[in-house]
């Protein structure tokens, strides 16, 4: 993806207050980011780990989402798939949940999905992270073609979000 600096991810944020934007935790290293290699940025918040967010373009531009990952790690060991790079870890995949922008958000709507607890999926799908034995399925794509797939899973997911 596009290289994002810290002011273009605030302000591309789709599902919470311009203040909660602006305050929230943005990573610091932002010129260390691997952005050829990524599908989507996703980071934990160092000081509230049940917080989440990532950034992905939808239609070229930045969108970016909070999420609340109310399962912390160690919690249950059970084999588990990633939605967005069907990545099959045990005990690495949290559910999170995403509040949906605007109206229906404040009315407490929400989309939740199954993804890895470190927000890797795009070293994960290029082979860059390793998740242990047997963690993909064997699959006939190429890894141009699972790169994709991330890439139309995480935009499905951020269109379900702002939708
Ligand atoms: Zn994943």
């Amino acid at each position: 993806m596009k290289p994002l600096t810290e002011q273009e991810i605030r302000t591309a944020f789709v599902n919470c207050t311009k203040g909660e934007a602006k305050r929230l935790a943005v990573p610091r290293d932002l010129a260390d980011v691997p952005w050829a290699d990524l599908d989507y940025l996703g980071w934990r918040d160092p000081q509230a780990p049940g917080r989440a967010y990532l950034v992905a373009e939808l239609d070229g531009l930045a969108r970016a989402v909070a999420l609340r990952s109310p399962t912390t790690a160690g919690g249950h060991m059970r084999r588990s798939m990633c939605s967005i790079c069907v990545t099959t870890h045990t005990g690495g995949v949290s559910l999170m949940v995403a509040p949906k922008a605007g109206r229906a958000g404040q009315q407490g709507n929400s989309v939740g999905l199954y993804l890895c607890s470190d927000l890797s999926c795009s070293l994960y799908v290029r082979g860059i992270k390793d998740a242990g034995a047997g963690a993909r399925l064997h699959e006939t794509i190429t890894p141009e073609e699972k790169i994709q797939r991330t890439v139309a899973n995480i935009a499905a997911f951020v269109a379900k979000v702002t939708a």
